[in-house]
């Protein structure tokens, strides 16, 4: 595959969307920098796992490491004292009255998209690549295809200046984001998923499965799990 010869900046949460994510963007961009958000998460696992994830991505391919620049983390502090959902406060995982489950954070995906946005323009950067997907996810309004593609439009003309968000995942569901994985980087690439991301919404890194790390029965590893028995065949 040629090379773009562009920045991209991944929004790079530690979870396994985000590190296929990392993956195809180091597999086609002449340079990577990544942004993580601490917006008061109850459990930090995400957080932690990030630093070791972009060591090992490193280790993958000598190309790679060549390419993987510069990691920030953005306190978004803000946004957790205004929400009230599962991931930051201590309310139960569930499906509330509007149909969108407790985990729902509102206008956080919009939030992110600003600040890295922002932190683009700073770096350089023209590409922003993030792994929202509309196919098999909980039905988060921000993160399906419009929503993203009018972020695109109106980063570009706030800043005035051309700003591109790439989504891989969009429109495959979690056993394609594991082939993916696989096709981009073997069979190397998908134990890293396995042994390091982390997705479980309860935070649970004592349990480990097939697919990796979690509670096992959270809606993320249920996802997770699901995806990985449908890629296996
Ligand atoms: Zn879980």
């Amino acid at each position: 595959m040629s090379l773009i010869d562009e920045t991209a900046l991944v929004l790079f949460s530690g979870g396994q969307d985000s590190t296929v994510c990392l993956a195809w963007a180091l597999d086609r961009f002449a340079a990577v920098e990544t942004v993580g958000f601490d917006y008061g998460q109850r459990h930090r696992a995400e957080l932690e796992v990030r630093p070791r994830i972009r060591e090992r991505m490193k280790a993958l391919r000598r190309e790679w490491a060549a390419r993987l620049g510069d990691d920030h983390l953005i306190k978004l502090d803000a946004l957790a004292m205004i929400s009230e959902t599962a991931l930051t406060r201590d309310v139960a995982i569930e499906v509330a009255q509007n149909g969108l489950p407790t985990t729902f954070v509102p206008g956080r995906n919009l939030a992110f998209f600003a600040f890295a946005g922002a932190l683009a323009y700073r770096r350089g950067a023209k590409c922003l690549v993030a792994g929202m997907c509309e196919t098999d996810f909980s039905g988060y309004p921000d993160c399906r295809d419009d929503t993203v593609k009018a972020m695109q439009v109106a980063l570009t003309l706030g800043m005035d200046r051309r700003v591109v968000i790439h989504t891989p995942l969009m429109w495959i569901d979690k056993a394609a984001t594991f082939e993916m994985a696989q096709e981009i980087g073997g069979d190397a690439l998908v134990d890293l998923l396995v042994e390091e991301t982390h997705t479980c919404y309860l935070g649970d890194r004592s349990r480990r499965h097939p697919w990796g790390y979690g509670c096992g029965t959270c809606p993320a590893c249920r996802l997770r799990a699901d995806g990985f028995a449908k890629w296996k065949g």
